[in-house]
């Protein structure tokens, strides 16, 4: 192997994770004395990674060269139709890897039964949570109607599309898909359930996911068609329950979880959110209490096991500013009381024994 290809192979390609001399995507390589030449190979044309990867090819280069030319290109069909043969492996085109008996990634679907509770802001820390802990981690955003994902975790990049495989953008090591990023100008999706079981069975098939432990699933509230779709399409999944302490959020949250019982899915257990705001040392209930208990309780009835409460979390200012500003409260105000139960929260899930998806595990630990 040359020192200029070994050098490069510290080069990672950052949408696929992997060295760009495992991807292929080296060409012609020419050295002279001090000077190299390379030919770098895109996997498409206006790969949004472009600007990075030429960056990290030239200082990988230079510490071996002092005089560093790179040519950037793009791969043709047969390299690309190689690339994605060599990231799917043996298997068939649209294939979905989490419906699998196989399977070791945990899918954990998180429903509430109405919307602004904080379950997209909820499902997108504890992902980026779970990442910090060292875990692979994958969000699908299925909250069709009410996508909020993407500005949660400030990405405004579109997945990048290799032929019919899409990259999903990554931030703060989670990979990420949500219809926000196919939908333009915010316009409202008015898809009816045939569509959406398509879309969100794509998203399982055409993104290339690679290995995961877990998937988060971020639910559109209620107990709707893509809740049933995805049921169907992942039928390893259990989920989790969010709901405020108000009755009223309560008596539709258990609806939500009772539907992923009826299809055969554990329910790991109910968060409660906006469960106080402390001033001054006291905790006000501005919302009442009880509505996670409630949901608990009756949830463990249906279940015939015990459904635990994962965790409570404040009304907190820093989750809210964080989130709207594009940066998770976990990584940009990790001390902040709501960071910190959801951090609390993450390890709970991380501590559940791995076992094959499908196979129902309690948690044993609260
Ligand atoms: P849902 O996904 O249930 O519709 P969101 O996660 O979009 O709800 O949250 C709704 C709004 O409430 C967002 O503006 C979010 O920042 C805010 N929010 C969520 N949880 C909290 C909390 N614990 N404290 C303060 N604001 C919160």
């Amino acid at each position: 192997m040359s020192e200029a290809f070994e050098l490069l192979a510290q080069v990672i390609d950052p949408e696929l994770r992997a060295p760009i001399t495992d991807l292929g995507m080296v060409g012609d390589i020419q050295t002279n004395g001090q000077s190299v030449r390379a030919q770098i190979k895109l996997t498409i044309v206006g790969c949004p990674a472009a600007q990075s990867i030429e960056r990290d090819v030239r200082a990988a280069l230079a510490k071996g060269y002092a005089e560093v030319e790179v040519e950037m290109t793009t791969m043709t069909a047969a390299e690309r139709a190689e690339l994605k043969q060599k990231l799917r492996g043996d298997k068939p085109v649209r294939f979905n890897p989490f419906a699998q008996p196989g399977s070791l990634t945990q899918v954990i679907f998180v429903g509430s039964g109405k919307g602004g509770v904080g379950k997209s802001t909820i499902t997108a820390n504890l992902a980026v949570a779970l990442a910090q802990l060292g875990h692979k981690v994958g969000l699908l955003d299925a909250d069709i109607f009410g996508y909020s994902i993407p500005g949660i975790l400030g990405i405004s990049q579109q997945p990048t599309k290799v032929d019919e495989m899409m990259l999903p953008p990554i931030a703060h090591e989670v990979k990420v898909i949500s219809i926000g990023f196919f939908v333009s100008d915010n316009k409202p999706v008015a898809w009816r359930g045939p569509m959406l079981h398509r879309a969100v069975e794509q998203f399982l098939t055409d993104v290339y996911w690679g290995d995961l432990d877990y998937l988060l699933v971020d639910l559109p509230p209620g107990t709707g068609d893509v809740a049933i779709s995805l049921g169907q399409l992942l039928p390893g999944a259990s989920s989790i329950v969010v709901t405020t302490p108000q009755s009223s959020a309560a008596t539709v949250a258990e609806r939500s979880g009772a539907i992923g019982l009826s299809t055969g899915q554990g329910v790991i257990g109910v968060i409660e959110n906006m469960s106080y705001l402390e001033i001054g040392g006291e905790k006000r209930e501005l919302f009442g209490s009880g509505g996670g208990e409630a949901v608990a309780q009756r949830l463990s009835a249906l279940a015939g096991s015990d459904v635990p409460i994962l965790g409570k979390i404040a009304i907190s200012e820093d989750l809210r500013v964080a989130s709207d500003q594009g940066t998770p409260a976990v990584v940009s105000a990790p001390e902040d009381a709501a960071s910190q139960e959801l951090m609390r929260i993450a390890k709970l899930i991380a501590a559940r024994p791995r076992g094959l998806s499908g196979k129902k595990l309690s948690l044993g630990v609260i």
